[in-house]
């Protein structure tokens, strides 16, 4: 039985962190686990309402009494910009520590998702050097200015599957428009996040960015029920989110949700086949299979069905499951036991909902400890199977046929959810009347995944509410005032003056 080695020596303990401090949280001890091992490497001390209290109470103080929420933007964006230095110094550490958490592949983290968390602060950097206001002179003699300030005191709520990069995006943004934060990363996946917190008591003010650890019905529901926090932004499930969003709404706090997805991969036979599959397996089996915008719903034109499923299914079976740290790894553990068990109870229940397994499906005996499963394929006996209704959230393809354009908008559209949708073609009439007819907020046409920041990002239907990118987040994380003031002394009408 081989054992994967942890990635970095653990942290014995996880506390939160409160005005540059550490905070020894007044909950329980919750275990973390390596999903490279399965091995319990560390406790996170939970923190409670009172200790979700405490981070407010720090943050509202820093709000309202310091200089922060209205430094020049010269001053914010030399801050932003010295965040995003502090990452790139220290890209090793915090690259093992994603990896102790996530169990995602070493060479992609330090390839994409540190690199990303970094670019996060650089791009709210140069979005406010650009920012404008608005300003209306009338024929009254008014002179109308509409202020965006910032929101206040800010939840931020971040899910396992890609802290470094999701997480901070929240962040910047909320530093960027002038707010004091607090984060509360997932239970699952501490190591990195609270590192961050740590590395950036240089370049914050105390209290600008505050952290709680904890599970989400202990720490995150008190982050969610507390009246002095003024936003929350939550990216998790869509479960999590409904939860989240009738908690927020008992104070009226606004929120923005980024929550799961069933995506379509819509591949028609007149796309560049060979880019088609290339993509359809980037957008399934990326991230260990682990993410929001996944193209796990597989829909490809009858004409090409059966040579493109057979040929990702060759493909599948010769990726690299193993070892997070191993350079040649494609595919490393699922990030937790529960969630890999999870995932392989669909494959289970394939025959039964009359479906037929391709590929995979089972747990990988030889790195036992781990949470390691084969890439999986399926091919769906309808849309309406659970494995095309469901996000499972793995490596985990679902393959349907459609024989013409509109039964390939149909399916897609036959979905609860509506993050993101693929679509394959060389003809342009196609490209249009498909990405134009796509009930989700992205469509990605020839190409697997690609995320233009100044763009806006969410979904329709239960992939959430709001959106995320550069004016999207400058709405949310500001309130719009507006003053007018008469440009000369104007004759007012005099009451009582008879
Ligand atoms: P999750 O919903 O279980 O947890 C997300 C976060 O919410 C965690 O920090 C958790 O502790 C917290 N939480 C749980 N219950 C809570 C409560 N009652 N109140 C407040 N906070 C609570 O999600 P997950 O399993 O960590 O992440 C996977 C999910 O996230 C998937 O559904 C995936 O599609 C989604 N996701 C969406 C996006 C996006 O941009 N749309 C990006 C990444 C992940």
């Amino acid at each position: 039985m081989k054992i994967f080695e942890n990635p970095i020596e653990p942290p014995s303990i996880v506390k939160g962190w409160i005005d540059n401090k550490e905070n020894h949280g007044s909950g329980i001890e919750v275990p973390v686990f390596y999903p490279g091992n399965g091995k319990q490497v560390s406790v996170l001390v939970e923190d409670t309402a009172d200790d979700v209290e405490k981070a407010i109470a720090s943050a509202r103080k820093t709000f309202d009494t310091t200089s922060w929420a209205k430094l020049s933007v010269e001053k914010r964006i030399e801050i932003l910009e010295s965040c995003r230095q502090v990452i790139l110094d220290n890209i090793d550490e915090l690259a093992l520590l994603e990896c102790l958490g996530t169990g995602l592949i070493l060479r992609e983290i330090k390839g994409f998702h540190i690199q990303r968390a970094a670019y996060n602060f650089r791009f709210f950097a140069q979005y406010i050097s650009q920012a404008h206001g608005e300003r209306y002179d009338n024929t009254d003699g008014y002179l109308t200015l509409v202020n965006r300030e910032p929101a206040g005191v800010v939840g931020l709520i971040a899910p396992w599957n890609a802290p470094m990069a999701l997480a901070t995006m929240k962040i910047a943004a909320a530093i960027a428009f002038g707010n004091c934060a607090i984060l509360k990363p997932s239970e699952q996946t501490p190591f990195s996040l609270i590192k961050l917190a740590n590395l950036l008591k240089d370049v914050l003010p105390e209290g600008v960015l505050n952290l709680v650890n904890g599970r989400g019905p202990v720490t995150g529901s008190s982050l969610v029920s507390n009246p002095g926090v003024d936003r929350i932004s939550f990216t998790g499930g869509t479960v999590t989110g409904r939860q989240v969003m009738m908690d927020a709404g008992k104070q009226l706090t606004p929120c923005t949700m980024e929550l799961g997805g069933k995506s379509a991969n819509i591949v028609f036979a007149s796309a560049d086949y060979q880019r088609a599959l290339d993509g359809a397996l980037i957008g399934i089996f990326s991230n260990n299979g682990q993410q929001c915008l996944a193209g796990s719903r597989i829909l490809v034109e009858e004409k090409i069905f059966d040579q493109f499923v057979e040929e990702f299914v060759q493909r599948t079976k010769k990726i690299v499951v193993g070892d997070p740290l191993h350079n040649e790894t494609e595919i490393g553990p699922i990030a937790s036991k529960q969630h890999m068990e999870r995932i392989l109870s669909f494959a289970e229940g394939v025959q039964k909902d009359g479906d037929k397994l391709l590929v995979g499906g089972k747990r990988l005996a030889e790195q036992k400890d781990g949470y390691f499963i084969e890439p999986t394929a399926v091919m769906a006996s309808s849309n309406n199977s659970r494995v095309c209704q469901e996000e499972i959230f793995g490596p985990f393809a679902s393959f349907i046929s459609f024989k013409s354009e509109e039964e390939a908008i149909s399916i897609a559209n036959d979905t609860e959810f509506g993050l993101v949708s693929y679509v394959w073609s060389d003809h342009m009439p196609t490209i249009l009347n498909v990405s134009e007819s796509m009930r989700s907020g992205v469509v990605w046409v020839n190409t697997p995944m690609m995320r233009e920041l100044r763009a806006p990002f969410g979904g329709y239907h239960n992939s959430g509410v709001g959106r995320e990118g550069g004016y999207s987040c400058e709405q949310f994380y500001t309130e719009e005032k507006t003053i007018s003031i008469p440009k000369t002394p104007l004759n007012l009408k005099k009451f009582g003056d008879k």
